[in-house]
């Protein structure tokens, strides 16, 4: 058997409808080959779903207030469209760019459920404002610039969060003084100068209604999280006292996804990961890479860059643990500062409300020995690594093999191995996985390689034309009773494909 070493494996987590989809092998291979490799699926119905796993714990928590995709996760119309018609009062759509603004327009979303955030050029702040879309503000530039076209253009006056960042503790009782600030952003406007941002606010009354609050942390660490939740809630506190009324605390995205199944696999693949580097085992990796970490004389340096891919809460669960967690000055949780004040909470999970919404599929080209070692072997995919990014955002989890039926039998080759899975680039930095990837055997060409749980970035946002290499094409797919339906993502609308179960 060609195993190398006992097999590290980290099963992805998968859920329905996406484990239904992963049964439907001949139906994959078929999209494959109508559609070619790599290619994109997706599961509008799971979108949904998600979007009222977050609502179930705004409801346990009596708290109001709005969810909002985070656009950026995913270019598919599909997932917009479908949300969009799915509660006309509910989910919103955040958008970070022009393009995803009139591509959240044009799926039907209606202004009232379109906040704009980021950084924005004219053109994007202008068409926001034109509509009456919800303004999430950068900078105290953007907001003067922002006054300065709705007085020029006789634009409707526009409402607008203030994205605050930089967050520090408050000095603590006991005298000490540590202040931790919060990882620096590039994005929104340090809370230390809310003062100068309100005053803006009150100078340019006529033209901008001040709504809320808001932050948005790219962090996992749910401390740093409560205590910007609660700074904001002082935040809030000073603009009452100022004469504003704002009533939204906006606490951004970041609630996570959870990739691999099984906390012991997540613990013995990074134990295993840290023993190779320091050569205790052989390489688990291409060239003995270390996703950060080195050796130096025998100990362990760097941070590793590894996506939490074992979570034990993400997504919604993540947001009712950061609303329950006391908070470091006030001593109650977020939930009740917010009950009591009667602020909405918004949120704007990109990542977490993709989770189980697709997959990416590659069909195996080429299957041979590396020169070096025995029983090492390199896969090649029909795709790139910018087709499937999860490498990119450091996200360790193992594709899924689907055999191509009819396929000879038994094979001396069959039981697990470990293979390099590289990519269709003439690049030697072209991996679709740096480390070594176990599989239950080794694949053939024409297998399809499955990587589940692709919607949230790992689809579409690093694809590229290098080589004149095909883009990979998005697909919608929707059960009907036993059976599965396609359409190209593009065709996807949700009078025609209304989806959902047992339709
Ligand atoms: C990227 C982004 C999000 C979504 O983040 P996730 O980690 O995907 O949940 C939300 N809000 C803003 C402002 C962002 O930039």
């Amino acid at each position: 058997m060609p195993v190398v070493g006992v097999p590290l494996y980290l099963r992805p987590r998968l859920e329905s409808p996406l484990t239904s989809l992963l049964d439907e092998v001949p139906f994959l291979h078929s999209l494959v080959d109508a559609l070619g490799s790599p290619l994109n699926v997706l599961l509008p119905e799971r979108i949904v779903e998600n979007a009222d796993r977050f609502r179930a714990v705004y409801r346990d928590h009596h708290l109001t207030g709005r969810v909002y995709y985070a656009h950026k996760a995913n270019r598919s119309s599909a997932l917009v469209r479908r949300l969009a018609a799915a509660d006309p009062a509910g989910t919103g759509v955040d958008v970070a760019s022009l393009g995803e603004l009139r591509h959240a327009l044009g799926c039907g979303f209606t202004p009232d459920r379109i906040m704009a955030t980021g950084p924005k050029d004219p053109e994007f702040l202008w068409l926001a404002a034109r509509v009456g879309g919800t303004v999430n503000i950068d900078s105290c530039g953007e907001l003067e610039q922002l006054a300065d076209m709705v007085t020029k253009y006789d634009l409707p006056r526009v409402d607008v969060l203030l994205r605050l960042s930089a967050f520090e503790s408050p000095d603590d009782s006991t005298g000490v003084g540590v202040r931790v600030l919060s990882r620096s952003s590039r994005f929104g406007s340090p809370v230390g100068e809310v003062g100068e941002l309100l005053s803006a606010v009150e100078r340019r009354r006529d033209a901008v209604e001040l709504t809320g609050v808001a932050y948005h942390l790219d962090t996992t660490a749910l401390a740093e999280k409560v205590r910007a939740l609660e700074r904001c809630v002082m935040v809030m506190d000073e603009c009452r006292a100022r004469g504003l009324a704002p009533r939204v605390i906006d606490i951004g995205g970041g609630f996570g996804v959870g990739y691999v199944d099984d906390a012991g696999q997540w613990e013995r693949y990074t134990t295993a990961l840290t023993e190779a580097v320091l050569g205790a085992r052989p390489p688990l990796t291409w060239r003995g890479h270390g996703y950060g970490l080195r050796n130096e004389s025998g100990t362990v340096r760097g941070a590793a860059a590894l996506y939490p891919a074992y979570r034990p809460t993400a997504g919604p669960g993540y947001l009712a643990e950061l609303l329950s967690m006391p908070t470091p000055s006030l001593g109650r949780p977020p939930a009740t500062l917010l009950l009591e004040h009667l602020y909405d909470l918004h949120v704007e999970p990109g990542r977490a409300l993709v989770d189980q919404c697709g997959l990416s599929l590659a069909r195996v080209l080429d299957v041979r020995r590396t020169g070096q070692g025995a029983g090492e072997f390199l896969v090649r995919l029909g795709m790139n690594a910018g087709d499937v990014s999860l490498e990119e955002h450091g996200v360790l989890v193992d594709p899924i093999l689907l055999p191509r039926t009819g396929g000879g039998g038994e094979s001396e080759e069959d039981g697990p191995v470990g293979v390099h899975l590289v990519g269709n680039l003439c690049l030697e930095a072209d991996l679709i996985t740096r480390r070594m990837v176990f599989l239950p055997r080794l694949p053939r060409a024409g297998d399809l390689l499955a990587f589940a749980n692709t919607a949230g970035y790992a689809m579409d946002f690093h694809a590229h034309h290098a080589q004149r290499q095909p883009v990979a094409r998005t697909v919608a797919v929707v059960r009907e009773g036993d059976s599965w339906r396609w359409c190209l993502d593009e065709e996807y609308w949700p009078i025609t494909h209304p989806g959902g179960h047992g339709a």
